[in-house]
């Protein structure tokens, strides 16, 4: 994990986007803020712009350059999302902490979830649940909804796809689990990779044997953060990786709900 200090940067945090409008983060209407930094490396990953805590610039080939990130203030970011709060009260909605890993700097988290739970604005987090559960347990105790990854329930295949196992992602989740609150397990599908019957009944009775609502969303694969590696200069690894059919998918939904598990969608 990195140094635990807020706001990288003096009194701002490094903010990769706020998307305002979002239907795909969770119940109603909300506004997604992507915070920059994240302990992973998945090797299909759509937001490598949010891997490290500054902002980045690139451009493609004959195109004018583009900067990913913005070094914000608490009290910027809040004035900002105040502005929507009227959606998030209409429509059941509110905000969703995503990245990177938004637990990444708790620090900073801590400040902006506790801006939000002051002003009573409803909060989900996406998560990889890679983080310090005794450090961070407070800011999930304001949080209303959780979003969090089980990538593959083998922890040498979780290392080879993402860069580190998944024995403190689990712990966690098994925590997550007994506050009770609100959550899905999300699986980003991977054909021949991950999509297979034996890994995702496993990951429905871990989730079935954990949460007392037990959720799952299975999220196909999709390449369409490719152009952003070619424009930031990084390697890329795409053609490791393809989509699994739709045929597939409800196949594998079937096999969750048959585990107990309800599969939901927010896509
Ligand atoms: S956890 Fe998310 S942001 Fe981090 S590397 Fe994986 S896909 Fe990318």
């Amino acid at each position: 994990m990195p140094p635990s200090e807020p706001f990288p940067k003096g009194e701002k945090i490094c903010v990769s986007q706020i998307q305002h409008f979002s239907v795909n983060d969770g119940e109603g209407i909300r506004s997604t803020v992507f915070l920059s930094g994240c302990p992973l490396r998945c090797r299909w990953c759509c937001n490598p712009e949010t891997w490290t805590s500054t902002p980045k610039s690139g451009r493609l080939p004959g195109a004018k350059e583009e900067t990913f990130g913005r070094f914000l203030s608490v009290a910027e970011v809040m004035k900002e999302l105040v502005r929507h709060a009227i959606f998030y009260r209409e429509s059941g909605g509110g905000v969703t902490w995503s990245g990177g890993e938004p637990f990444f700097f708790p620090g900073n988290l801590r400040a902006l979830v506790r801006a939000c739970a002051d002003r009573g604005i409803p909060q989900a987090v996406e998560t990889t649940c890679h983080f310090d559960w005794e450090e961070c347990a407070d800011i999930v105790g304001l949080l209303d909804f959780v979003f969090a990854d089980i990538k593959h329930m083998d922890g040498g295949v979780h290392e080879r796809l993402t860069g580190i196992g998944n024995e403190r992602i689990l712990s966690n989740l098994k925590r997550l689990g007994a506050t009770g609150i609100d959550a899905v397990v999300r699986v980003p599908l991977l054909s021949g990779v991950n999509d297979d019957e034996q890994n995702v009944a496993r990951t429905a009775r871990f989730v079935r044997e954990h949460f007392r609502r037990p959720k799952m969303e299975l999220l196909p694969y999709h390449d369409f953060g490719r152009a952003k590696y070619r424009m930031l200069g990084m390697e890329s690894f795409w053609t490791e990786f393809e989509t699994p059919s739709k045929e597939r998918v409800a196949f594998l939904e079937a096999l969750i709900r048959s585990e107990g598990v309800e599969p939901v969608s927010y896509r």
